[in-house]
């Protein structure tokens, strides 16, 4: 088999789904919800069953879904995106990054990667010909060092993605921060890739900025996106790429080659959470600050220190003081013994850090008390 194979694990995150079902474990590991998408959407999926959906979508996504899709993205980013020529309908986010990444790169091309980082992207990069180069994100706030980013481009990266809201981090990019990094780019002519399905899950004094929407950046940026965090719709795989016209023009064509389209039913029963009113969204937001709150009180009856997501449903937890030789050798035993599953920090980051682990709140209120009892008695 392909060398390039050798140089990636399997997902650590979807292993850790697998280890937890086979031990009975809570799930804050791989982030999804334990709780039903939007009445509208379920109703809208019964319907679309027995409509004329059983067949191949379009490609680049049904123009009905397009059409919503569009005007959601003009609503909340400002942005006059028109369904025929700016987006590819794609297989979740996931898909989304790994056709951004073929329609960016030659082989050999650099792409910039912060670190910790959704491990996707390493793995996207390799198998696409490029080769990541990191550029650490320090805590508390997991802001970057702007002198160590200008020498990552000094090395003339293709490309660099930005997860924002950040996953693992929670890190929300500021405008600020965002302008620096599209002027790098462009001083460099390299493309933006963002990767952003929780720009809807932002918390108390923070703003998710729209990358492509600031001055000059549309035609570089490549938006990565999904509908699965926003309308708890993870396993529904739809996703998209947002870009400008010529970019589309070449992705539609890795897109069709990679998966031909994201499944025809549920791209016409998604259209229902597209349509929802903005007061969902307010919803949505006010939905996970009160999970977080939870969430961050049962974590602090375990007395171990974490981290504080500005954005997205993810906290990384400080264990050195459990005693584990290190994250994974932790994880392992809080499945098996303890009953919660999260995911081993090291799995995110490129420099050796062996002491976080990552859970993620996107639960009912009880399942996170629950595991915070279960977290509460490990010390
Ligand atoms: N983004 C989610 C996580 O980090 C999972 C996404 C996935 O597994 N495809 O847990």
């Amino acid at each position: 088999t392909a060398a390039r194979l050798e140089v990636f694990t399997e997902s650590v995150i979807r292993g850790m789904t697998r280890l937890a079902n086979q031990h009975g474990a809570i799930n804050l590991s791989q982030g999804f919800p334990d709780f039903d998408p939007p009445e509208e959407l379920l109703a809208a999926l019964e319907r679309a069953t027995r409509g004329p959906f059983h067949q191949y979508a379009v490609t680049w996504g049904a123009p009905r879904f397009r059409e919503a899709l569009a005007a959601k993205i003009r609503r909340f980013s400002g942005l006059p995106i028109d369904a025929d020529q700016h987006l590819v309908v794609t297989c979740g986010s996931t898909e989304a990054m790994m056709v951004a990444m073929m329609t960016a790169c030659n082989p050999g091309d650099k792409v910039v990667v912060f670190s910790p980082f959704y491990e996707n992207y390493a793995a996207d990069a390799i198998l696409s010909g490029a080769e990541p180069i990191f550029v650490p994100l320090r805590p508390p706030l997991f802001g970057f060092d702007e002198a160590e980013l200008r020498a990552a481009f000094a090395q003339k990266p293709k490309a660099i993605i930005v997860c924002n809201p950040s996953n693992p981090t929670g890190k929300v990019f500021t405008r600020e921060e965002l302008l620096f990094i599209l002027s790098l780019a462009e001083e460099h002519d390299a493309f933006v890739i963002t990767d952003e399905p929780y720009e809807h899950i932002v918390y108390e004094g923070h703003e998710h900025v729209h990358a492509a929407a600031l001055p000059g950046a549309f035609e570089r940026t490549i938006v990565c996106n999904s509908l699965s965090k926003t309308y708890s719709i993870t396993g529904w795989r739809l996703g998209y790429v947002q870009a400008a016209p010529k970019v589309i023009a070449q992705a539609r064509k890795v897109h069709d080659f990679l998966t031909v389209g994201a499944a025809a039913p549920l791209q016409e029963a998604a259209v229902a959470g597209l349509e929802l009113p903005d007061s969902y969204y307010v919803g949505l937001r006010d939905l996970y600050a009160r999970k977080k709150e939870v969430f961050v009180e049962g974590l602090r009856s375990t007395g171990l220190p974490f981290t504080d997501p500005q954005g997205a449903y993810y906290v990384m937890v400080d264990i050195s003081a459990l005693g584990f030789a290190d994250d994974v050798e932790a994880s392992n035993w809080l499945v098996k013994e303890v009953g919660v599953a999260g995911v081993p920090g090291s799995s995110f980051f490129r420099e050796p850090v062996k002491h976080l682990i990552r859970f993620h709140f996107a639960k009912k209120e009880e399942t996170l008390r629950a595991a915070c009892e279960r977290l509460a008695r490990v010390r």
